[in-house]
């Protein structure tokens, strides 16, 4: 559990991250899953301001969104929309914020959103602002500006507090980017999961910047991060992600997705087609936004008698497909789309 010893694999795992990861994203924290690397961010957020003897415990958290499965994550998941209404009333009281407006929203529309936000931080003891870059995936691949990340940015650095990038989701080549977090944004401290080991293995990185670091570097003991999974950075685990991280940063995996994205573009022309709402691409992921739930009712089944499986939920018909996937094996998945929206 790497309680005072470090192997290989892990320690170049840790540089080859810290390397590739923009800022000064150079202190990787190894855990067992995406919902614990969150546990881990939130963690260090309050401890981050309990070491500087200041009292900022709550996380801000975006309405529609979706950071895990455990109780510490639940928490700062969207209260209604997420699938976990039954704990509500048990869990932390952290502060919900309003969703960003969606791609595309003006500017007056921004101006009034970061207005309402501004008046909910000044009033709450937050540590942190916790967020999906760009998408919100569980919450209905819900895409924002990257202005809203700027705006963001700009908020935490006035009131002195953290911005957590969770890139469980779109972290490794998801949007189209390795990390949305090289698009100039650089959080306080990004969470990654889900590709960092490519699908193969549990496995997550909680990076933190160096000052973040450097509030936990004490010959204090009791300054130190306390948190010690027994798997954390499995030499398994971290051997898959070596291999994992090699393929991503192969210069023909991005242009892989920009190709899978281009090809996506193909459903925009569902957008007129009968109950249909929106259609979204954006890298390797493309959503179908319906009126209502019972349009969806069958589709499931029907991919499957195509040979594909896809599993919509809620008002959303969706591929995330793995940037493996050959061209006809993309043309028979939309396919799908096309011959259940387009009868
Ligand atoms: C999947 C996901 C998680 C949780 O990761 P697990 O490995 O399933 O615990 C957290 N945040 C986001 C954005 C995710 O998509």
């Amino acid at each position: 559990m790497l309680g005072g010893l470090v192997h290989r694999p892990a320690q170049r795992l840790a540089t080859q991250l810290a390397q590739r990861l923009p800022g000064e994203l150079n202190h990787v924290f190894f855990s067992d899953s995406g919902s614990i690397g969150v546990e881990v961010a939130i963690k260090i957020a309050v401890q981050f301001f309990r070491n500087k003897g200041i009292n900022r415990h709550r996380i801000a958290y975006l309405k529609g969104a979706y950071h895990g499965d455990t109780f510490g994550t639940m928490a700062v998941c969207d209260p209604e929309e997420g699938m976990h209404r039954l704990f509500q009333g048990i869990l932390p009281d952290h502060v919900m914020l309003p969703r960003p407006p969606k791609c595309g929203a003006n500017q007056p529309e921004i101006v009034d959103y970061f207005r309402t936000v501004r008046s909910i931080l000044d009033v709450s003891l937050v540590a942190a602002i916790l967020l999906e870059p760009l998408m919100q995936g569980a919450g209905g691949f819900f895409l924002y500006d990257l202005e809203i990340l700027q705006n963001y940015r700009a908020i935490c650095d006035d009131l002195g507090i953290l911005l957590i990038f969770d890139e469980v989701a779109t972290g490794f080549g998801r949007l189209g980017e390795l990390f949305v977090a090289d698009l100039g944004i650089v959080p306080d401290v990004i969470v990654l999961g889900k590709g960092l080991t490519g699908g193969h293995i549990g496995q997550a990185a909680t990076v933190a910047t160096s000052a973040v670091y450097a509030a936990f570097l004490s010959d204090d003991a009791s300054h130190a991060l306390m948190h010690g999974p027994t798997f954390m950075a499995n030499p398994v685990a971290c051997c898959a992600a070596l291999a994992s991280l090699a393929l991503c940063l192969n210069p023909d995996y991005l242009p892989k997705i920009r190709d899978i994205e281009r090809r996506l573009m193909g459903l925009y022309r569902l957008r007129n087609a009968p109950g249909v709402v929106d259609v979204r691409v954006k890298g390797a992921m493309a959503v179908v936004e319906v009126d209502h739930p019972n349009r969806l009712e069958g589709f499931q089944a029907y991919a499957v008698s195509l040979g594909v499986w896809l599993r919509p939920f809620g008002r959303y018909a969706y591929t995330t497909p793995p940037s493996v996937i050959r061209p006809e094996e993309l043309a028979k998945v939309m396919s799908v789309f096309d011959g259940w929206f387009l009868p």
